[in-house]
């Protein structure tokens, strides 16, 4: 059960700072306020970091995200702080702070992290990582997620839970996604249900090898790591290593829509197995695959994502692509142009979208695909140099 320790007493959670240079490892607990967990056990592994702190080059630091709501126990008072993080909704805020307007709770939560982990990424002595932990309602295993760049696809390809790619790309806003424009290398966890002592020990453990990861410990392993690895290792169970989100299942209320009982909040599914039942009839797998975040309780516009597994010689084939700079000529075919003001955007003309196949976008890191207008608009997250 939540417990009072839980609750952090300012921003700042904690911070071990080693006496050689190197990374800097930044941990959000609690953008959510009912997902206390992180604050656990992001303070176990401070305590074993100040343990080692003779292997600590660089320097971890942990924040809290959502101060307010995590002492009231709730996810949000005005507002959800994992859908505020646009470039524009930023600057949006700190000019109306600046020009002393009318600023909500949430507005001064997000300008507090704001300056707080520029802080961190101003005294930073190497490359910045940042990790977001989260928990779920539902009971489920904890899983990664992140933006499909090559250097973020390195940083979380070390925690042996199952990573999803093409997630975090189907939201507008998430405070991982916006930290990655400003430099940093990001991922972001899903620990298990909010309320279990479980969730803390998998969320413990995705921050010593988030540090492991990041550089923290220069070379060589540390026990404690080889234990946190084991842990996770033993909790992913039978599935796969790596995923990726196809589609998204759009629901709207008049669909009546009603998922079918049993999914977890990863779960596999065979082809043409009952997936959900709506006003216009059943739901069925289009073939085998994976079922992602069902919609069991509440409001939501996603009844739930369909994924499927990313074998190696797909991970393998798409780093290629990249490293060959394939994504520099798409703009010279039919239909698709580059959108001037923003080079990681591409625009598709609707009736060009059929010439190409969505693989070719998805394996180039394209995985942010919406239609406006008449045309299609894919964007992708690039790995960026601090600064
Ligand atoms: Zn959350």
């Amino acid at each position: 059960m939540s417990e009072v320790h839980d609750l952090p007493e300012g921003r700042e959670i904690g911070r071990v700072v080693g006496d050689a240079p190197g990374p800097t490892l930044i941990v959000i607990a609690g953008i959510h306020g009912n997902e206390r967990a992180g604050v656990g056990a992001v303070r176990r592994a401070l305590a074993t970091l100040t343990r080692r702190q003779g292997r600590v080059m660089g320097e971890i630091v942990a924040f809290a995200g959502n101060l307010g709501a995590m002492r009231l126990g709730v996810r949000y008072r005005e507002r959800d702080m994992n859908r505020v993080w646009t470039e524009a909704r930023v600057a949006d805020l700190e000019a109306r702070a600046a020009a002393g307007g009318e600023l909500d709770v949430e507005d001064h939560e997000q300008l507090e992290l704001i300056g707080a982990v520029r802080a961190a990424i101003a005294r930073a002595r190497g490359p910045v990582y940042l990790v977001d932990l989260h928990t779920t309602s539902a009971h489920g295993l904890p899983f990664i997620l992140f933006g499909d760049t090559l250097k973020q696809r390195k940083f979380a390809g070390v925690i042996p839970l199952p990573l999803v790619m093409g997630l975090e790309e189907q939201v507008d806003g998430a405070l991982t996604a916006f930290f990655t424009t400003q430099g940093c290398v990001t991922f972001c966890v899903e620990g298990g249900q909010h309320d279990d002592a479980g969730s803390v020990d998998n969320l413990e453990a995705v921050v010593l090898l988030a540090a492991e990861s990041a550089g923290v410990f220069g070379s060589g392993l540390l026990t404690e790591t080889g234990a946190a690895y084991a842990l996770l290792e033993r909790r992913r169970g039978d599935l796969p290593r790596v995923m990726e989100v196809v589609s998204r299942h759009a629901i709207t209320p008049d669909d009546a829509f009603v998922m079918e009982p049993g999914f977890a909040n990863l779960a596999r599914a065979r082809a043409g197995q009952l997936l959900a039942t709506k006003r216009a009839g059943k739901v069925r797998a289009p073939k085998d695959g994976i079922v992602l975040l069902p919609l069991y309780q509440g409001q939501g516009n996603d009844g739930f994502f369909w994924g499927r597994e990313v074998g190696a010689a797909r991970m393998r084939l798409s780093e290629v692509l990249r490293h060959m700079k394939v994504d520099r000529l798409l703009h010279l075919l039919p239909g698709i142009a580059r959108d001037p003001a923003q080079p990681s955007k591409l625009v598709v003309d609707e009736r060009a979208t059929r010439l190409y196949h969505r693989d070719l976008f998805h394996l180039l890191g394209y995985r942010r695909v919406r239609s406006e207008a008449e045309r299609l608009t894919l964007e992708r997250q690039i790995d960026r140099a601090p600064g």
